[in-house]
């Protein structure tokens, strides 16, 4: 089965012949007197909604398991609870922002340390201690777009004993499954990419290794910051179109970069390869495609904020992945937690714009971004 055969067949057999799933909102299922048991008891630990669209998930990773959470944080907070007192994970400086705020806030109470790495392709023998006991990776980084070479972290990180925990959020497992590369665990914000439409909160863990996931069921359980029944049902629909989303938000986003590119008032243009040949080699032998998410600089002269108030289809906002395109500065929106010295190291400018590519269609995109240069111009 192809992948967008997967999304939309991988769940079957509904009662009346329904082609599209029910919704079970129960909160909790009776259970047999007798064995006080039951295919499901209580809605945290597990429900048949939740549980489909888990189904769909790990079909679509191709992994065992498939847990689904209330956020992308949610996710990413169970990932790293399999850290213990006096462990330590290794993290790419430029770190989602509320992963770097999750690791500098919350873990280091648990007695837990992450250290940051400039760029994790540097990543050598010295950079693990006896206490390093996972590597978060992010590949493309946010918003440098830079690439790292996952079959490498992966073969270092398990020679001192580490797992790998990769957040695929920009990639999704229609371009990238890390697990195959030999990854340990894949986190991703469903709200971006898999859901797709700017309207749902969620988040999802994924592995193929049965002990970590007895310690994210606990997590589940324990914790309780589960996907609801309603959200399931939605990003399972979601889910249906994530293919054919992607496909022309990765072409629209292709065209952009090579028009953006010809422009006098672009200065940089950002994209996962255009670094370097090498980067470029890297992520085209572990991922199928490039994504949609893309990020650039105006040349010097131009008025940036004349620059984003003139658009008229991407909105100023934080976010990305869904049909609409969505536009951000990350020096002081997505990336204002680091310092202006870490920013510096990771290459993010304050100039530095971050487009994510929606399914508009692609004449009007253009056209839009041609004359907001303009109007910056003008200043
Ligand atoms: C948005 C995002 C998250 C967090 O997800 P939420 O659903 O907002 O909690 C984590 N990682 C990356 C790369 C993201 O873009």
């Amino acid at each position: 089965m192809q992948i967008q055969t997967a999304v939309i067949h991988a769940l079957h057999d509904f009662e009346h012949r329904a082609v599209v799933p029910p919704v079970h909102l129960a909160s909790t299922f009776a259970l047999d007197p007798e064995t006080e048991g039951g295919e499901y008891a209580y809605q945290r630990s597990s429900n048949p909604t939740r549980a489909q669209l888990e189904t769909v998930l790990a079909t679509l990773e191709g992994s065992a398991h498939a847990f689904a959470f209330a956020s992308g944080m949610a996710a990413t907070a169970a990932a790293l609870s399999i850290l213990r007192e006096g462990e330590e994970i290794l993290l790419p400086a430029s770190v989602y922002g509320g992963t770097y705020r999750f690791v500098g806030r919350v873990l280091p109470a648990r007695g837990v340390t992450g250290r940051y790495v400039d760029h994790l392709d540097e990543l050598t023998d010295e950079d693990f201690t006896p206490a390093t006991r996972a590597v978060f990776v992010e590949t493309p980084a946010n918003p440098t777009l830079r690439i790292t070479d996952l079959r490498r972290v992966v073969e270092l990180a398990h020679r001192h004993g580490a797992r790998v925990i990769v957040d695929n959020t920009f990639m999704t497992p229609v371009l990238q499954k890390p697990l195959d590369l030999g990854a340990d665990v894949v986190v991703q914000s469903a709200t971006k990419y898999l859901a797709g439409h700017s309207d749902l909160l969620a988040g999802v863990v994924t592995t193929s290794d049965d002990e970590l996931a007895e310690a994210y069921r606990l997590c589940q359980q324990a914790e309780g910051g589960v996907l609801a029944p309603q959200d399931s049902f939605r990003l399972i629909q979601s889910l249906k179109t994530l293919p054919l989303r992607l496909e022309r938000q990765q072409a629209n986003a292709r065209a952009i970069v090579s028009h953006l590119r010809e422009q006098e008032g672009i200065a940089t243009v950002r994209f996962p390869g255009s670094h370097s040949a090498h980067e470029a080699r890297l992520h085209a032998s572990q991922a199928s495609g490039p994504g949609a998410v893309l990020s650039f600089e105006l040349a010097e002269g131009l008025d940036r904020v004349a620059f984003l108030r003139a658009l008229r289809y991407p909105a100023f906002a934080v976010s990305l992945g869904g049909v609409e395109s969505l536009i951000c500065r990350p020096s002081t929106m997505t990336h204002e937690a680091m310092t202006p010295q870490a920013r510096a190291a990771a290459g993010i400018s304050d100039e530095l714009l971050r487009l994510s590519v929606g399914i508009e269609d692609l004449e009007d995109l253009l056209g839009d971004l041609d004359q907001a240069l303009a109007a910056a111009r003008l200043r």
